[in-house]
C-alpha cells in the first residue's frame, strides 16, 4: 500500500508540530492536520498564556534547532519561591524557596509566550520538506488496516500513514474513535490568565502563592513583565473578568502584593476552564496519543506542556530506533513501548497535581498548618530541595535523548 506519508498527526497546537519536527529530522515524512487556520493561531492576541517551560523542554527545543530563534524572547527563571497565603492578607511568611544555583545547570527553566513558541514551530515545520501542514480542516474519521491507516478530512480528502498520533487536545477525537476511553473531572476553577507589567524587576523569580480560592502563579516575563495564572472558581472567575480592567487590577491587588511596586495590565486578558482528562491507554491499534489527548492536568505547576513535550521525545526516540531496526512503526509491539515509557509518569504526575491543588486550595487550619511544616521541612533540608528542582527543571527519571538536547 502507497502511504502519502510515514506519520499522520491529528492536532497542530503544541506538542502536534514538536512531534513533526523531532520526526521529520529523523528522515520520516509527516503530514499534520490542524482544524485552526495556522495564521489565525500566530496571530499576537490568539493565545495569552506563556508557558514555564522545564529546562529539559529548552534541551528539546534546542535539539530541533529553534532555541537560537527563541532565545531573545525567554526569560530564565532563576528561583522559585511558593507560598501559602489568604486572599484578604496575601502571602503568609512560610515560604518555600528553590534557587538555580543549587543544581548547577543553570536555569531552571524559562517564560516563554505562546505567540513567540507557536510562531517558531510554524517557520520551522514551513521550512521542512519532509512536513505537509494541512490546517482549516479537521480530521473526522479514522480506519485502521493491517499495514497502515486512513484517515478522512472534513474537505473529503482521504490521507494514509502508517501510524496516526493524536495531538488533538483533551477532547481528542482520535483517541475516542480508537474506542480509548478517559478519566476526568473539571475543577470548577477557571484561570484568569493576563500579562503585567511592574514597577520593580521581577529578576528571574516566578512566585506560586496558594489561595484558599485557587493557586496564583507570578511568572516573569522579560523586562518588568509577570504573566499571571489566577485560578478562582468558575463563577468568581466569570464575574473578575467581566470587571472593567481597572476593577479587575483592584481584584487583582490583595492577592499580588505590592513587593512588585505598581502593576498594570500589559496586554489582553484570557480564561482558561481547568480540568483533568486522563487517557485509559496511550496506544490503539496504529494509533498513539501525545500531549493534553493522553493527559490535561491542572496548570498548577505548569507542567501540561513539559509533560508533552517528554511524549513527543519519547515516541520519536522509539519510532526512529524501530524505523531503522526495520520494524514497523505502527506496530503493537514498537507502540508499547511508548506507552512503557510514558504512561506510568504522565498519570502519576497528572493526579499529583491534582492533589496538590486539592491540598491547597482551602483554607482549614488544620491543613493549613500541616502545609507550612512540611513546606518548612523541605526548605531546611538541602537534599530534599535540590530533588525537587531537578524534578521542576525535568531532569528526573529516565530521560529521553531530545531532552537532554541530544540527537537520536
Ligand atoms: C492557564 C494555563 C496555563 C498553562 N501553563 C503552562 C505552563 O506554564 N507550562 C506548561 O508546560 N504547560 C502549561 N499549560 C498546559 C499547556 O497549555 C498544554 O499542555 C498544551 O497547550 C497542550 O498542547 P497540545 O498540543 O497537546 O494540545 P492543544 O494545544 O489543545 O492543541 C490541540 C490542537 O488540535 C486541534 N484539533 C482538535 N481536534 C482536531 C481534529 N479533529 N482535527 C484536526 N485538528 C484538531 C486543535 O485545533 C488544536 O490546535 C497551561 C495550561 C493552561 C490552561
Amino acid at each position: 500500500m502507497t502511504q502519502d506519508a510515514d506519520i499522520l498527526i491529528a492536532g497542530g497546537g503544541l506538542n502536534g508540530p514538536a512531534l513533526a519536527l523531532a520526526l521529520a529530522r529523523n528522515g520520516f515524512s509527516v503530514t499534520v492536520v490542524d482544524g485552526r487556520p495556522a495564521p489565525q493561531r500566530a496571530e499576537p492576541g490568539f493565545d495569552g498564556r506563556a508557558y514555564a517551560l522545564a529546562l529539559a523542554s529548552q534541551r528539546l527545543l534546542a535539539a530541533l534547532g529553534l532555541w537560537d530563534g527563541l532565545a531573545p524572547r525567554a526569560q530564565p527563571i532563576l528561583r522559585v519561591v511558593t507560598s501559602d497565603g489568604t486572599t484578604a492578607t496575601g502571602p503568609s511568611p512560610f515560604v518555600l524557596a528553590f534557587d538555580h544555583a543549587e543544581i548547577e545547570e543553570g536555569p531552571m527553566g524559562y517564560l516563554l509566550e505562546d505567540r513567540f513558541l507557536y510562531a517558531a514551530f510554524l517557520a520551522a515545520m514551513e521550512a521542512e520538506p519532509r512536513i505537509r501542514l494541512i490546517s482549516g480542516a479537521t480530521v473526522e474519521a479514522q480506519e485502521v488496516g493491517a499495514s497502515g491507516v486512513t484517515i478522512t478530512l472534513s474537505t473529503g480528502a482521504h490521507l494514509s500513514g502508517r501510524l496516526l498520533v493524536g495531538c488533538d487536545g483533551r477532547q481528542s477525537g482520535t483517541a475516542r474513535r480508537a474506542g480509548i476511553r478517559r478519566t476526568g473531572w473539571g475543577y470548577g476553577q477557571t484561570a484568569l490568565v493576563a500579562a503585567i507589567e511592574h514597577e520593580r524587576p521581577h529578576e528571574g523569580t516566578a512566585w506560586q502563592y496558594f489561595l484558599p480560592s485557587g493557586p496564583l502563579a507570578i511568572l516573569p516575563l522579560p523586562g518588568n513583565r509577570s504573566s499571571i495564572v489566577w485560578s478562582e472558581s468558575d463563577a468568581a472567575a466569570a464575574e473578575i473578568q467581566r470587571l472593567p480592567d481597572a476593577d479587575y487590577l483592584t481584584a487583582l491587588r490583595p492577592r499580588f502584593g505590592d513587593f512588585l511596586g505598581a502593576i498594570s495590565l500589559a496586554g489582553e486578558r484570557f480564561t482558561y476552564p481547568l480540568s483533568l482528562s486522563l487517557a485509559h491507554s496511550f496506544v490503539a491499534p496504529r494509533v498513539a496519543l501525545v500531549g493534553d489527548a493522553a493527559h490535561g492536568v491542572h496548570p498548577i505547576a505548569g507542567q501540561g506542556l513539559n509533560l508533552g513535550l517528554r511524549d513527543v521525545a519519547a515516541l520519536a526516540e522509539v519510532l526512529t530506533l524501530a524505523a531503522r531496526r526495520g520494524e514497523d512503526v505502527g506496530s503493537p509491539l514498537v507502540l508499547d513501548r511508548y506507552q512503557q515509557w510514558r504512561r506510568f509518569d504522565a498519570t502519576a504526575l497528572a493526579l499529583g497535581m491534582d492533589m496538590v491543588n486539592s491540598l491547597f486550595s482551602n483554607d482549614n487550619p488544620i491543613l493549613r498548618a500541616g502545609r507550612d511544616l512540611g513546606m518548612g521541612i523541605v526548605n531546611a533540608v538541602p537534599g530534599l530541595r535540590r530533588g525537587f528542582i531537578r524534578q521542576a527543571a525535568g531532569l528526573t527519571g529516565d530521560l529521553p535523548r531530545l531532552l537532554q538536547g541530544r540527537p537520536i
